[in-house]
């Protein structure tokens, strides 16, 4: 053995065993470049043939150690790699004397540089890409990429700390690129019942309930109970006009829920009381506030339902219209009769459609307006009780004109309508 060893050294050439780990330098961050690769080829020309780009496979990972098969045709060795972020060790099964590394070796590494000629040796580190895959087989194609030594199955997408355009992607430089500016989801917001008595004994009033959002974030889906918008877990949530119209809510709910016990059934609600005033002048406080609100109108038959949620079907979203309108009157001649018939009108123009929704409001389709006072709104309620329209033969018109139609044209335009308008 020392006379060989003497004999190498004579001939100026250190030999080793391929079986041994060799340490090539790498470059920063763990590259193994071609040009540290080519440094580290056995020179003597004998043993820099043959072994053209051979079959890797990963085989197993043991304590810091890849074990890879290294095949070409039916010949195979192992190959052994640990990493560090200076260097990395290989060593091959061959046990073929060699000055640096034996060809198998070399070849293999040869074969994972990539374009740039460069290749990442990270994989082999614990917790690299080696281990993962040996201990997860079955989310990795058994026959791997041609350069690659796995290939994650088509279901697992990018695996994060795997895939290299994965780990080089810097997610925080992407956020930052220019987009639209967020726009704030919230899950739930408060929503304001506008509650209509269809017997006509209550006044309107309104109510605050906590609505959920679809998750679109574009529409109401669910509706929490009735009075469920002035809990205190929500206050933190409200802005300072929700808050006042909380207030109000409550205010005008207790001056309506005495109400309905001073009223007959049937009976007009308008004797001048305070409290109709009383109540018409928060409605007044309210409105501008519920301009921006959601709304919904939702009948009201009894106390009992204020206990529950809003019954979704019965939910109507409407919008709250600044725009106040004008009642006019027009006296219609039909020849044997007048015709007296009440009109709504905004900038001039008769608001088509529209009813009168309860007390205080009319509804056009989706629209709802606010009468500019209780006047008004105890004059509509007079004529939609009059079926929106008095007729009046001729013989009876002297005392109608006496009695209505002087007192009326006080405080109302009426116009005379010689013939019956077409619509
Ligand atoms: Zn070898």
């Amino acid at each position: 053995m020392a006379a060989k060893q003497n004999k190498q050294r004579a001939n100026n050439l250190l030999l080793r065993n391929a079986s041994d780990f060799y340490t090539i330098p790498l470059e920063n961050d763990y590259t193994l470049t071609e040009e540290a690769l080519r440094e580290c080829l056995d020179k003597r020309p004998s043993k820099q043939i043959g072994w053209f780009y051979p079959d890797l496979k990963l085989l197993s990972y043991k304590e810091g150690v890849t074990e890879l098969l290294n095949k070409v045709e039916r010949v195979s060795y192992s190959l052994m790699v640990t990493a560090e972020e200076e260097k990395l060790m290989v060593a091959c099964s061959c046990g073929t004397q060699v000055e640096k590394l034996c060809i198998h070796t070399f070849n293999a590494l040869l074969r994972l540089l990539n374009f740039d000629k460069t290749y990442n040796v990270k994989m082999f580190l614990p917790n690299g890409a080696a281990q993962t895959v040996v201990t997860n087989r079955q989310y990795f194609e058994t026959k791997q990429g041609t350069q690659n030594l796995f290939k994650p199955k088509p279901n697992l997408g990018s695996v994060y700390a795997i895939n290299e355009p994965l780990a080089d992607y810097n997610i925080e430089d992407e956020l930052t690129l220019p987009a639209q500016p967020k726009t704030e989801t919230k899950e739930t917001t408060i929503c304001y019942v506008l509650m209509i008595s269809r017997r006509h004994d209550l006044l309107p009033f309104i109510i605050p309930c906590i609505g959920k959002f679809n998750k679109a974030g574009d529409k109401i889906k669910v509706f929490s109970n009735f009075l469920s918008g002035i809990q205190k877990e929500y206050e933190p949530s409200l802005t300072e006009e929700q808050k006042t119209l909380n207030r109000i809510c409550y205010d005008m709910y207790k001056l309506v829920e005495k109400l309905p016990d001073q009223l007959i059934h049937g009976e007009m609600l308008f004797n001048g009381t305070e409290d109709v005033s009383n109540v018409f002048s928060l409605w007044q406080k309210a409105f501008n506030l519920l301009l921006d609100q959601h709304i919904y109108i939702h009948p009201f038959f009894r106390k009992r339902q204020l206990k529950g949620k809003p019954t979704p079907s019965w939910l109507i979203k409407v919008n709250m219209q600044k725009d106040v309108p004008v009642i006019q009157f027009q006296l219609i001649d039909k020849g044997v009769f007048y015709q007296l018939q009440m009109k709504f009108v905004i900038n001039g123009k008769a608001i088509s459609n529209c009813k009168t929704l309860d007390t205080f409001f009319l509804r056009s389709n989706k629209n709802v307006y606010m009468l500019s006072s209780v006047r008004d709104a105890a004059i509509a309620e007079w004529m939609e009780r009059s079926g929106n329209r008095i007729t009046v033969f001729k013989e009876h018109f002297a005392d109608f004109e006496k009695s209505f139609l002087h007192p009326l044209k006080k405080y109302y335009e009426v116009k005379k309508i010689s013939s019956p308008v077409k619509k």
